[in-house]
């Protein structure tokens, strides 16, 4: 293991049981995180990419199911901590944002109550030394006026003013790393850069490493170093925002890409929308929307292949000596 690797997701599966059976969520999630990483997880609604970070704190739902794989945070199992290294881990060394900032904070508590609580759990302080400290961390995330927003309730601020106290609780314990699971996509465009540069700022002055889910390709493209693209529980393609956006290999990859322009104009959301619940279990999760798909597609799951240092791609036509199929499937 790379000393400066933070986290490793390795083969990761979950399911999920209902009266109607196991939903296999997610397949094979796997990824590296480094140190001072800015790393995103896109992929459309049911992707799996939501399930394999709540997976990372062991916050899934009771029917969900942790089928095989490892999560090494500095080589140790998160799936094997018992509930004592558990508590240390969560909110401490990860800490995780979500989109709906209102449910998160709780309605009756004014934000000072909520921040002051959490402080002085997490680091052991008095009642006036976490009142310092949450101010100072307001401040940090960029409320003026924190004082005013300490005695507030959570539906008297704005939205971006609710994730920015959301980004403050979340710093109050100096994580390691920050999961942030659609932090921006209930706010607009505006506030939404302002979240986004607020991220960045902070990784870049605290040296933490970042997870970013989204939906929102355009998102990753404004913060992220490396990315890993899901598609029906697989990790599809992962490397550099470079690698990505400029020279995308899997077909799905690229179809996302292509259709990043008509952002609005419909085109995206209708390709999101497409249904995927028809595809086997055991081949690949694009299968039914993939304009290469051959024989072999039909009838084995595409390996993970690295084509090169540290872009990974599944697709039986991208992996290495697929040399024809990959230079046809470029021409796109
Ligand atoms: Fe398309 Fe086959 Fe590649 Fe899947 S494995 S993306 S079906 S070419």
């Amino acid at each position: 293991m790379n000393q400066d690797t933070v986290l490793e997701v390795k083969n990761l599966q979950v399911s999920f049981y209902t009266d109607l059976g196991e939903t296999q969520a997610v397949k094979d999630a796997e990824f590296t995180l480094e140190k001072g990483d800015f790393f995103g997880i896109v992929g459309e609604s049911g992707s799996g990419k939501s399930v394999t970070t709540k997976t990372i704190l062991r916050l899934g739902p009771k029917n969900c199911k942790v089928k095989g794989g490892e999560i090494l945070f500095h080589g140790k199992d998160i799936l094997k901590m018992n509930d004592s290294e558990l508590r240390s881990l969560r909110g401490k060394e990860i800490a995780m944002i979500f989109q709906d900032s209102l449910s998160a904070l709780n309605p009756v508590y004014r934000v000072g109550n909520k921040m002051v609580e959490l402080i002085r759990r997490n680091n052991g302080v008095s009642r006036e030394e976490a009142r310092r400290q949450a101010l100072d961390l307001l401040k940090a995330v960029g409320i003026t006026d924190a004082e005013n927003s300490l005695r507030s309730y959570p539906h008297e601020l704005s939205g971006g003013m609710r994730q920015r106290v959301m980004i403050a609780m979340a710093m109050s314990s100096h994580p390691q790393v920050l999961i942030a699971d659609e932090p921006t996509t209930a706010l607009d465009v505006t506030i939404q850069a302002q979240i986004l540069h607020l991220l960045l700022d902070l990784q870049k002055k605290t040296g933490m490493s970042i997870i970013l889910i989204t939906h929102d390709l355009g998102v990753v493209a404004q913060t992220c170093r490396k990315v890993a693209v899901m598609c029906g529980g697989y990790v599809v393609e992962s490397g550099t925002v470079e690698e990505i956006f400029l020279e995308p290999v899997h077909p799905y990859t690229k179809a996302l890409i292509a259709s990043m322009p008509k952002v609005g104009g419909g085109a995206f959301e209708q390709f999101l929308e497409r249904d995927l619940s028809e595809h086997s279990e055991s081949l690949c999760p694009f299968l039914n929307r993939c304009k290469y798909a051959q024989d072999i597609c039909e009838n084995s799951l595409p390996p993970c292949s690295e084509i090169g240092p540290g872009h990974l791609v599944r697709c039986h036509l991208c992996g290495k000596g697929a040399g024809d199929g990959r230079k046809e499937n470029s021409n796109e």
